[in-house]
């Protein structure tokens, strides 16, 4: 990202809102505060090579069996249509090919398909397409649900109206998930 390019704009965004960031104390850091928010945070994802991140991450298994789910992992998005956060949580369930990947490496893989200018139905289905091309999963499941800035804030004032996008590919059955996020365990309660 061109920072101070990104800087000028953002001050010159707020001289058009009749504010100025050369003159008042509390703007006067706000261009550099928003540009690094979205650089270094909000759209880090970009940064990460995915390839790399599963060969650093994971090992390579002789007898892959069996399902690794990782639950409730933090989301945090921005959204392409008005450049506001969506916050939540994901899912993600997965059965190994040729390697088992560590659950820091899940984690990091979420995080960088999330913090980026995306629609959250692409969030998930980047993580699922990740697991299959990249670590040569069997089959992938992700599912993410977010609170959405710019439903919760503005437009339908809606702050508690969560959205859920599921994707599942390849060798992983509805039941497979079900029993790996622990439905039928909940149930039983
Ligand atoms: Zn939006």
């Amino acid at each position: 990202m061109d920072k101070s390019a990104a800087r000028a704009a953002i001050a010159e965004f707020l001289r058009a809102l009749g504010r100025d960031a050369a003159s008042e104390p509390e703007l006067s850091q706000t261009p550099e505060r928003v540009v690094d928010a979205f650089a270094d945070e909000l759209l880090r994802g970009y940064t990460v090579d995915l390839r790399a991140l599963f060969e650093d991450g994971s090992t390579l298994a002789t007898t892959p069996s069996g399902i690794v789910a990782l639950r409730d992992l933090a989301v945090a998005t921005v959204c392409p249509h008005h450049l506001m956060p969506g916050l939540g949580r994901a899912n993600v369930v997965y059965r190994p090919g040729g390697r088992v990947l560590g659950l820091g490496a899940i984690a990091r893989l979420v995080d960088a398909c999330a913090r980026r200018l995306v629609l959250q139905e692409t969030i998930a289905e980047d993580v699922v397409r990740a697991f299959i091309e990249h670590a040569g999963a069997r089959g992938a499941y992700c599912d993410v649900t977010l609170v959405h800035g710019c439903l919760s804030a503005r437009g339908a004032c809606q702050a508690n109206a969560r959205a859920t996008s599921v994707v599942r590919r390849g060798e992983l059955s509805e039941a497979d998930v079900l029993l790996a996020l622990g439905a039928y365990e909940a149930r039983s309660r």
